[in-house]
This record gives structure tokens, sequence and C-alpha cells, in this order.
């Protein structure tokens, strides 16, 4: 008897690799058998399967059955494998035709009755059926989500192993499974809180308004009660829109992580907030399989660390590879992964463990060694790597009183958008899209000085003994203010103000 062969895929980290089940059915004793690496998930998957199968009223063949997962050197995890290891012995035994399972791919966890159940990395597999001209992907219903953003490959969502079965054969009547890009590709920007809601704070929201347009890393610093949490939010509605690869990275490590997909949110940038007990391996990722953690969920959105000093010491250190590379190195014992992660970082803190040191009208009740402690958690590196840093105080009763009309966040966020698009422009030669992502061999091309703004410069990094990464950090500020004035050269007032945010924290730096 010939063998079967269905495609199908593997993950690894956020990449989906192509698997080939081979099925092969033969006389002999009944057995049943799986090998080319498979986990422990994969080898009890044979159960699932013969109670799914006779559960759709098929034949489970009483024979030597034989499953061949290629390339057999590639570890396989998951209940992923159950659709496509179902179909093949339904080819292999001649209750369905064999040729009704070639240019296709199938990925789908089986429940005892048949129905799929959807596994993670829909969208990855999807990703790499469009790369390798696959046209057809059949996926449980469940997945519905994300595939909008795919071109060139039709995903097919269905209940029930029979549903499969039935759709590939073309004895499916029911359209109503295709799904309808349409009611999908809705792009909407999910407005958390709307700026012209928070009272006052007139300096935050441009700090904010900046650090959303150029993708700049940002920290607030201020007693509680001040607003840190709603500007945070507030800053999600004000972001440039996804653009479409953007938005295709995003969900891929999504639909990794099984992290419920929004469908009227593919364009919307993902906002994390995780909360400061987080651990290491819950901020990195990496546990059960290749779970992506916080910080990939984060890629192309917003971060936001409230409490930013009460995380852990090694959590908070985690952040910097990300934060220089854009993406980070996870290494366990099934291999090394590396995940997607260029976020925007939202810190948020008090001055101090009571959070009223410096308030005008509050005393503060810590000890100078408290407060040396509680600065000390952030090290010189990752304030050195944060490019905005924002004080923000309670709002007065008198200043709630002479409350000027102020900027709505789909105002600011126009703002935002035109200053995205300079960037897009400028760097369409790029690899980047952001200010905040200019290296530093690019930094004359793009932020040129006068000389007397260089000196002017120069001399602010030595009084305040800044670092030449911050040199680069004030060019890239500089230039977004700039690009958010339309103005194509950068004036002294861009520099001064870029400046002004990274000294924000000056008194707080641990020294
Ligand atoms: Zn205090």
């Amino acid at each position: 008897m010939a063998v079967t062969k269905v495609a199908t895929t593997a993950l690894v980290g956020v990449e989906a690799l192509k698997v080939e089940v081979e099925v092969h059915v033969s006389r002999g004793l009944p057995s049943f058998d799986i090998v080319g690496l498979p986990e422990g998930t994969v080898k009890e998957g044979r159960k699932r399967i013969r109670a799914a199968i006779l559960c759709s009223n098929f034949d489970f063949p009483l024979k030597k059955i034989t499953v061949n997962l290629a390339p057999a050197d590639l570890k396989k995890g998951g209940a992923r494998f159950d659709l496509p290891i179902a179909l093949g012995i339904l080819g292999a035994s001649g209750q369905i035709p064999a040729a009704a399972l070639q240019r296709r791919l199938f990925l789908g966890e089986l429940a005892l009755d048949g129905t799929l159940r959807p596994c993670p990395g829909d969208l990855a597999t999807a990703l790499l059926c469009e790369k390798m001209r696959i046209p057809s992907l059949y996926l449980p219903r469940g997945s519905l989500g994300h595939f909008s953003l795919i071109r060139g490959c039709d995903a097919v969502f269905s209940d029930n192993l029979l549903q499969v079965t039935a759709e590939i054969t073309g004895d499916a009547t029911d359209t109503a499974c295709k799904e309808d890009r349409q009611a999908v590709a809705e792009i909407s920007r999910r407005l958390l809180v709307d700026l012209k809601e928070i009272h006052g704070q007139q300096s935050a929201k441009r700090g904010l308004m900046i650090a959303a347009a150029g993708f700049h890393s940002v920290v607030m610093i201020g007693p509680p009660g001040a607003g840190k949490s709603m500007l945070a939010r507030g800053l999600s509605g004000i972001l440039p829109l996804m653009q479409r690869q953007e938005a295709i990275e995003a969900a891929v490590v999504k639909s990794v992580a099984l992290s419920p997909c929004d469908t009227a949110g593919v364009f919307c940038r993902p906002f994390r907030a995780p909360h400061h007990s987080v651990t290491l391996a819950g901020f990195l990722g990496g546990k059960q399989g290749m779970v992506p953690g916080e910080l990939a969920l984060s890629h192309r959105g917003v971060l936001f660390m409230d409490e930013f000093p009460e995380f852990r010491r090694d959590v908070i250190e985690s952040l910097r590879e990300p934060m220089d590379a854009g993406n980070y190195h996870l290494s366990r014992a099934w291999g090394q992964v590396v995940y997607p992660s260029r976020f925007l970082l939202v810190g948020a803190m008090n001055p101090c463990p009571c959070g009223f040191y410096g308030e005008r009208d509050s005393e503060c009740r810590c000890s100078l060694s408290q407060i040396e402690r509680y600065r000390n958690k952030l090290s010189a590196p990752i304030l050195d790597r944060i490019d905005i840093q924002l004080q923000v105080s309670r709002v007065g009763y008198r200043e709630l009183q002479q409350q000027k009309s102020s900027q709505s966040s789909a105002e600011i966020a126009d703002m935002v958008e035109a200053a995205a698009a300079i960037q897009r422009q400028r760097f369409s030669q790029e690899l980047y899209p952001f200010n905040s992502d200019i290296p530093a061999k690019d930094l004359p091309r793009f932020c040129s000085l006068q000389p007397t703004q260089h000196k002017l410069l120069l001399e602010a990094i030595e009084k305040f003994q800044l670092s030449l990464r911050s040199y680069h950090r004030i060019l890239r500020v500089a230039r977004t203010i700039a690009d958010l004035e339309g103005e194509k050269i950068i004036a002294t007032a861009h520099l001064l103000e870029a400046l002004h945010y990274r000294l924000g924290l000056r008194r707080f730096a641990a020294r």
C-alpha cells in the first residue's frame, strides 16, 4: 500500500516550519505508532485520533499503522498534528481520496468527538503557506482572526473532522465556513482613554505625543494619584497606525501565544501591562514549549511597567537586549529561539517609596537611605536607554478650575500620524520605520546639526555628565520634535526640548 502524505507545520519560536505527515497502513497485527521525534502530547494524540475518527462515522483501520513526521530531526510537540494524522489515516485506508490532501495544509487538535480545537501559530502557518505557495490552509474555527493580513493563501475554517473531509472532497454545500474577510478587515483604533479626559498635565501629554510620534521609550515620575496609568493608557490611543508588515509581525507572536485575537484590532498596537510581580520566565517566555512572554507580546506596541522599580532586578535588566536590538534570544534545553521585541517602553514610578518626595502639600516619610535604595533599583544603563523622562505632578484644585480645553486623542493622533508619514518617507530605503530606530552611523545623515548647535549639545553633555548614548538619543528625539512641526532642519528649540526630556530624571539617576 502506498504512503499518504499530509502537510502541516511545527513551531520553532514564532516561526512555522513545514512538516510532512507520512502515513502507512499495512497488513499485520493492529498497531498505531508515531515516529519522527514526537513529544508526549503528540503520542497521546493516538487516543484522540482513534476516537475522533470513529465518532465521525469513519472506520479506524484494524491494521498496522505507522506515522512518520518528517523531517525526523526536528522535535515536535503539541496536539497540532492530530488533524493531519487523522486525515492521513483516512487517506491511506482509502476512505477519502488521497489526492484531496495535495496542495493543502492542515492544522488542528482533535477532541474525542472529532471537534477541532485551535492550536498556536496559526498565523505563522498562514505566512508559511503564502511563502511556499500552498493555496489553502485548513484550520479549526476558533482560529478566526488576523487572517485579513494574509494574501495568496485561503484560510478555511471548520468545526470538526467531518466538515474538513467534506470541504476537501467537495461535498460541502456550506460556504459559510469560509472566512468573511470583509468582517475582519475593519481597521479601528482602540481608544482606551481619551487624553482629553485627563485634566491638566499639558507637559506630560506633549512628552507622550513626542514618544508616540517617534516610538521613543518614556518614563513618568510622580506621586500616586497623578494619573500616570491613565496617561499611559491614553498613549495607546495616539500611536501611529501599524503598517501591514508590523501588523503581521505582532499578530504572529499573538497567535503563537494563543492570545485571544480581537478581529477588529489587527491594526491596533498591542498594549501589555504586566504586574510588577512577573517572573523572568513570564516576562521572556519559553515555558511549556515556546510560549512568548510579555516582551515578545508587546512587539510593535506598548510595554507599560507601572511601579517600575518594584519589578524584579533580573526582569528590569532583561529589557536591555530588546531595547538595543529589537529582539531577544532565549536558550532552553530544547534549543535557542529569537523573539521579536521592538516595543515602546512606558515606565511609571513614584519619586520615593511613600510617593510624596518633593510634593508641595504632602510630606515624605522616607529616610534618605530608603529613597536611595528605591532609586538604585533602576540601573544607570537602563535609565540611559530611556529617551523621554517626564515629571508628572498632581493637579491642584485651582488648576482644575482653570482647565483650558485640551486636545482630544483623535486630534493628537492626527499630528502623530503626520509625523509618522514623514518618517516612513525618509526611511523608505531603510529597514526601520521610526526616528528612535536610527542607528548611530546614520545619525549624521538624518539629524545633522549646525556647528553652534553641536557645540551647545557638547557643553550640555559635559555639564550634566551624560553618556554618548544620551547624545544619540537627544538627537533622535530632536528629530521627532522637528517632524511633528513639519520642519526639515532641526532647530535649536527642538534640541533644547529634547535635552530637557533627557534631564527629567537626573535627580534620580543612580550614581
Ligand atoms: Zn517618601
